[in-house]
């Protein structure tokens, strides 16, 4: 299963992305199709499928800190910014590695579609 997954690949360097934060625990890279200026994803070294099958609060956790480190990185940490996990089928999660967006650059539009 993580042997064939997308962003497992991508955190053993098998397919590039362009990196922009690596942890002991998570990679951050950004996102192939930026929905936003920045669009960044931040997920576990550790394959988990979504979030309804993590049990590691410090990890999720992680996820978080780690997006807000490169919010302020990118410099929107100020102006604001979305952070997002969408989860299976009604919130159009596609690939089945947990990761939380990074979403910011522009206003965003609330409720979301
Ligand atoms: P989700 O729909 O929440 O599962 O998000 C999956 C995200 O992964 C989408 O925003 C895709 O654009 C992004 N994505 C898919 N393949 C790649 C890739 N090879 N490198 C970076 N991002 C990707
Ligand atoms: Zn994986």
């Amino acid at each position: 299963m993580a042997d064939q997954c997308l962003f497992c690949r991508i955190v053993r360097r098998e397919i590039p992305a362009t990196l922009v934060a690596e942890t002991e625990d998570c990679v951050a890279f950004r996102d192939i199709n930026p929905q936003a200026p920045v669009h960044v994803l931040v997920v576990p070294r550790q394959h988990i499928a979504s979030l309804n099958d993590a049990t590691d609060a410090h990890l999720v956790g992680r996820l978080a800190i780690v997006a807000a480190e490169i919010a302020e990185r990118e410099g929107i940490a100020d102006a604001g910014y979305r952070t997002v996990i969408n989860t299976n089928g009604d919130a159009g999660q596609t690939v089945f590695h947990i990761h939380l967006h990074l979403l910011g650059g522009r206003r965003l539009g609330w409720p979301p579609g």
